[in-house]
């Protein structure tokens, strides 16, 4: 009999195209559905000056070693480049430079003994590697108590509250953890400012390639069509696409946010729905300005201040420089809200002419002249939430229903999501597949069940 499965990847993102990947390369048939156009989900970016930019920020960290991997396998590593960063905090209507262990003790928006604990618990926090306790305990309660509640309601819990809202009580301290645990590995001294990581030309480069890759391998790629509904037939899954497609497969990698794989797949049972239900996300809205002139010498922003009301604004030309995109600034001006929030519903110019009133705070000589373009993309499942037991809360990368597994951005924990994860998501899903085929638990059906694709 053949080990040769037909597997349907549902979702395009770096997690659905890391899985459809390996699975080509454990000899596979691969089909993926893609609802948008593009390839690249949340990663992907946009033709912008001459070269490409991402929708939504993204820069790489010295701990990403998966994707780091990935980019050497696939040939594009003269591509990835490390570069220092200038990190700030705006508090109480001015920058606090945030760069190093010194600007945490310059930090003015506190008293001088509150910056020493907030020094020394981040100390702490960086050499804890047992998280498992930190599950238990919301970082606000945590935080509060080792650094004190004004070092707390001023500093972290403000980036708390501007990035989950009224959620932000809910975090665990795992979550809170893991970001201070895992930026360490990014700065070679504590002195020394953080290098991160950025794939020149844009992620584009590595999501071309990995498409380029599945093609070669004789995977196929259908952007710009989702899967509807996967129901049973026999022994295989029958996937209905938006194009009025029904495909037989064997096997389906499902990589979308929790919620919609529960709506592609009526028949699961009630316990394991109920985790992919219980999971929620924050939804992001990012405003992205070309400017003539740079706003500020940051390239990345913490905001811990509710006068300006966003989670972070982000400078990409300060970290890649001007240079690479025709001499133009480029900044993201970035918001974390519920997915019931007015924010994601207002449009474009809304959200331009509310960011105009802003930036002034930001640098003064600031004015609406300087923009000359912009544009505002949305994601409703940016960030998942982690709350208190989180681990327990995680449905398994393998579904009760046969042959179906499922890899999202809800199943990355202690880290928190990003693309580093989600190829490591996508190499994990794909061996647990294989697996599961070497152990017998998957059987390939015959080719007369599977019939034709794309009927
Ligand atoms: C504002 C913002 C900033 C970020 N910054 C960084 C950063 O600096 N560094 C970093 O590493 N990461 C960053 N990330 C996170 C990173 O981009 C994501 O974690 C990662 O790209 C998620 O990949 P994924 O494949 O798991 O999910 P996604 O990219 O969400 O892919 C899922 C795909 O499924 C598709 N889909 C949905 N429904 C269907 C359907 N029915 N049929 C077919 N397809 C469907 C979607 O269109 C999407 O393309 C950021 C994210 C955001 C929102």
């Amino acid at each position: 009999m053949s080990n040769r499965l037909r597997i349907g990847v549902i979702g395009g993102g770096i997690a659905g195209l890391t899985a459809a990947y390996r699975l080509c390369r454990y000899g596979h048939e691969v089909i993926l559905w893609e609802r948008q156009q593009q390839l690249g989900g949340q990663a992907a970016a946009f033709p912008l000056l001459g070269t490409a930019l991402e929708y939504f920020y993204h820069h790489l960290f010295l701990s990403d070693r998966e994707i780091v991997a990935l980019i050497e396998e696939l040939g594009i590593a003269d591509r990835l480049v490390w570069l220092p960063s200038r990190v700030g905090f705006y508090a109480r209507g001015r920058i606090y430079p945030l760069s190093s262990a010194i600007d945490v003790l310059r930090l003015g928006v506190v008293p001088v003994h509150d910056r020493l604990r907030i020094g020394l618990v981040t100390f702490y926090l960086q050499h804890v590697h047992d998280w498992h306790r930190f599950e238990e305990v919301t970082a606000e309660e945590w935080l509060r108590r080792w650094v004190g509640r004004r070092a707390f309601d001023r500093v972290w819990g403000a980036q708390l509250r501007a990035k989950f809202g009224p959620r932000a009580s809910d975090v665990a301290m795992a979550w809170f953890w893991n970001k201070i645990y895992l930026r360490t590995k990014s700065r070679r001294s504590l002195f020394e400012r953080e290098r991160l990581g950025y794939i020149l030309g844009s992620f584009n480069v590595l999501i071309d390639r990995l498409a380029e890759a599945i093609r070669e391998s004789g995977g196929v790629l259908h952007s710009g069509s989702g899967a509807e509904v996967i129901e049973r037939s026999g022994e295989t899954w029958l996937v209905r696409d938006s194009s009025g497609g029904v495909t037989p497969v064997d096997v389906v990698v499902a990589t979308l946010p929790s919620p919609l794989v529960a709506k592609l797949f009526p028949q699961l049972p009630e316990e394991y729905r109920a985790k992919l239900l219980g999971i929620v996300y924050q939804a992001a809205v990012t405003l992205l300005l070309q400017l003539r002139h740079p706003l500020s010498d940051i390239y990345w922003l913490n905001i811990g201040d509710p006068d300006l009301p966003y989670t972070g604004i982000i400078e990409h030309t300060n970290f890649i420089p001007p240079s690479y995109y025709r001499g133009r600034h480029l900044v993201y001006v970035s918001k974390y809200v519920e997915q019931s929030h007015p924010y994601l519903a207002l449009r474009d110019e809304e959200v331009l002419e509310a960011a105009l009133q802003h930036l002034p705070k930001v640098n003064p000589r600031f004015s609406a002249d300087w923009v000359e373009d912009y544009w505002v993309f949305r994601e409703r499942a940016a960030q998942p939430i982690v709350t208190l037991h989180y681990s327990r809360k995680i449905p398994e990368h393998r579904t009760p229903l046969p042959g179906v597994y499922v890899a999202n951005t809800a199943q990355i924990y202690p880290e928190d999501r990003g693309t580093n994860y989600s190829v490591r998501l996508g190499n994990v899903v794909a061996a647990l597949v294989q697996d599961d085929l070497t152990q017998g638990r998957t059987v390939p059906a015959r080719p007369a069940e599977r019939g034709r694709s794309g009927a």
